[in-house]
């Protein structure tokens, strides 16, 4: 018994020396749950078990406002289920998790911290609790932001700068690279800055170029950037003007243009106006505008074009393709000459006859008028010159109103004149016009203003037009039709014919576009098609109309396959107004169509 004393001493001090380590260590734990690092202890269930002093601070909650919850109170809206789904899966997999987490303090409001949590697991490896462990990362971000700002953008402006504006600009290229669309780059450089500085001094200066930044920013949209490139210099990315190169340099000449004036405003510069001027280099991109393969490259283009509107007089815009300059100018003078063309009344209409041959004669039933511009310098102009680019800058709008106009006063004149009473008169009418909100009120009013009577109008429409916008343009045509507006589908065959279209259309006739009556007599396959397309009307009960009759063995062929109504030289070319009344007294009957 007694040999087993020291033994049982031996174990007892063992016992008392585990007892002490495990209070140290308690202590040890005790301190660092009470160190400034925010922690919270958890159960296996993940009910708030303990949580020290930094984290009430930082979260703003006392420890008998989140003791038995859970720590979903904490969540903000910054993660998605499957963030959490994921961290749960990474604890219970391999014990721990650390990452960044965006939570909602007491307050409110929501904000970085760096997580770590452990799992504790008892003597059996049961999991018994969770220990987590914050960092709060606000003022981090804070620093990260502040760095981005230093490293991407102007101080003195607050623009981007050269090293964010050429990263745009690159990734600009590559988009238009794989859209096959264009893009410009706009250089601008201020004429006399260091002049400026000179006599004013820098905070002028520096006052200047801060003005000048507001400026251009409000010249452009909101996908564009304008950068500062560092002294007088300023860079502006277009990313998209559009696919059709003429058409994307008007409009990169058009913004070009904007910031010109803008700038030639004079600013403000502490109590007196001062006005400066800036040369601006233009260079585009995309599909192999101008052959630049990256960012550097294209800036250098932009700079020599800047430089040689800076020589070429200063406070202008010099284009990097010379020949693309020119065509574009030749373009905006046209578009400029339109503007005031129409507002000069140089706009006429020609009027080509349309005849039907009934009882064995032709009779006029109306005519088709076609626009006409008597330019200044240029003589009478076709409609093929200037409809096209009409369209393409929105000039349709106010010149398609003054022809719908015209038309309708001619209208309610022959209306007053009982030989021509019975004569209809075709009106072509452009998408962007016919899809105006408003235009078929706008029009119902002007016939009534003037006179016309409405059974008498025919609206010429294109296939194309209904592409995208069926509703829309079926909407527009019922609503006139109901007061007894009528329409042709012009140059039949060469659109988009679908029958499901066709059957949706309150139609009253089709014409027969003149590319297949040309060669009607020598060309089977357009034999055929004038063939089906006098069909398909007589199918839909329509109408149908050939355009284009040079001949009478195109006539002939025509009446042949079922088609009686006729517009073309054959019969007459289009008229001014006086020929073609003189045409109508002349020649047969005038009789409704
Ligand atoms: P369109 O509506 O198909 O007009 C028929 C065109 O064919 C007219 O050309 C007419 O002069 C021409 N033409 C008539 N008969 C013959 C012929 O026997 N042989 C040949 N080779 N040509 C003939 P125009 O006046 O140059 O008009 C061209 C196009 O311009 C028109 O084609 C129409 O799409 C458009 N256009 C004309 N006036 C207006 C208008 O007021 N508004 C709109 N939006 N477009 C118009
Ligand atoms: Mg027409
Ligand atoms: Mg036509």
């Amino acid at each position: 018994m007694l040999h087993y004393l020291p033994v049982t001493r031996q174990r007892l001090h063992a016992t008392q020396r585990q007892l002490h380590a495990a209070l140290d260590e308690l202590r040890v734990a005790e301190a660092i749950f009470a160190t400034t690092q925010p922690a919270m202890i958890t159960d296996a269930r993940r009910r708030i078990l303990r949580v020290n002093e930094a984290f009430t601070e930082l979260m703003g909650y006392t420890p008998e406002e989140v003791i038995g919850n859970t720590p979903w109170m904490f969540r903000s809206n910054h993660h998605d289920g499957q963030f959490y789904a994921d961290m749960l899966a990474t604890i219970g997999s391999t014990g721990r998790w650390q990452g960044e987490i965006w939570d909602r303090r007491k307050n409110g409001g929501v904000f970085p911290k760096w997580m770590s949590i452990s799992a504790v697991h008892n003597a059996a490896g049961e999991l018994t609790h969770l220990v987590a462990t914050y960092t709060d990362l606000s003022a981090q971000k804070q620093a990260q932001q502040q760095i981005h700002q230093l490293a991407f953008y102007d101080r003195l402006t607050t623009l981007p700068n050269r090293t964010l504006l050429h990263e745009r600009l690159q990734r600009a290229m590559a988009d238009t690279g794989r859209s096959g669309r264009h893009g410009a780059l706009l250089l601008l450089d201020w004429d006399d800055l260091k002049a400026l500085n000179d006599s004013l001094g820098h905070p002028m200066g520096d006052a200047l170029l801060q003005q000048i930044a507001q400026r251009l920013a409000a010249c452009v949209q909101d996908h564009d950037t304008v950068g500062r490139l560092g002294g007088d210099e300023f860079a502006i990315v277009l990313p998209d003007v559009g696919s059709d190169r003429e058409q994307a340099a008007a409009r990169a000449e058009s913004t070009a243009q904007a910031i010109l004036r803008s700038l030639a405003q004079p600013m403000r510069l502490g109590n007196s106006d001062y006005a400066g001027s800036a040369s601006l280099g233009l260079a585009l991109f995309g599909a192999g505008a101008t052959g630049a393969t990256d960012a550097d490259q294209l800036l250098k283009q932009a700079e020599m074009a800047m430089y040689q509107a800076k020589a070429a007089g200063r406070a202008g815009l010099h284009f990097f393709d010379a020949a693309l300059e020119q065509a574009i100018s030749g373009r905006l003078q046209l578009e400029r000459e339109l503007r005031a063309g129409i507002a000069r009344q140089e706009l006429l209409l020609h009027y080509q006859p349309q005849v039907a041959l009934r009882d064995g004669s032709f009779r006029t039933i109306g005519a088709e008028a076609l626009v006409r511009w008597q330019h200044p310098g240029r003589g009478l102009l076709g409609p093929g010159l200037f409809i096209p680019l009409a369209e393409e800058t929105g000039l349709i709008a106010p010149l398609g109103q003054w022809v719908l106009q015209a038309a309708c006063k001619q209208l309610g004149a022959w209306q007053r004149q009982p030989a021509l009473a019975q004569l209809s008169l075709a009106v072509n009418v452009s998408a962007a016009q016919f899809l105006q909100p408003g235009f078929a009120t706008d029009l119902l009013a002007l016939l009534e203003q003037t006179g016309a009577p409405a059974q008498r109008l025919k609206l010429e429409l294109t296939e194309s037009m209904l592409l995208g916008n069926a509703d829309t343009v079926v909407a527009t045509m019922a609503q006139l039709q109901a007061h007894g507006v009528r329409f042709s589908l012009d140059d039949f065959g060469t659109g988009y014919s679908s029958l499901q279209y066709l059957k949706r259309l309150p139609l009253y006739q089709l014409k027969i576009d003149q590319g297949f009556v040309r060669d009607l007599e020598h060309n089977e396959s357009d034999a055929a098609i004038a063939r089906s397309v006098i069909a398909l009307a007589q199918g839909l009960g329509l109408a149908v109309i050939a355009e284009g009759v040079e001949s009478q063995a195109q006539q002939r062929l025509l009446l042949d396959m079922g088609c009686s109504n006729y517009q073309g030289y054959w019969f007459s070319r289009p008229l001014p107004l006086a020929d073609f009344e003189a045409w109508c007294a002349r020649s047969a009957t005038v009789t409704p169509a």
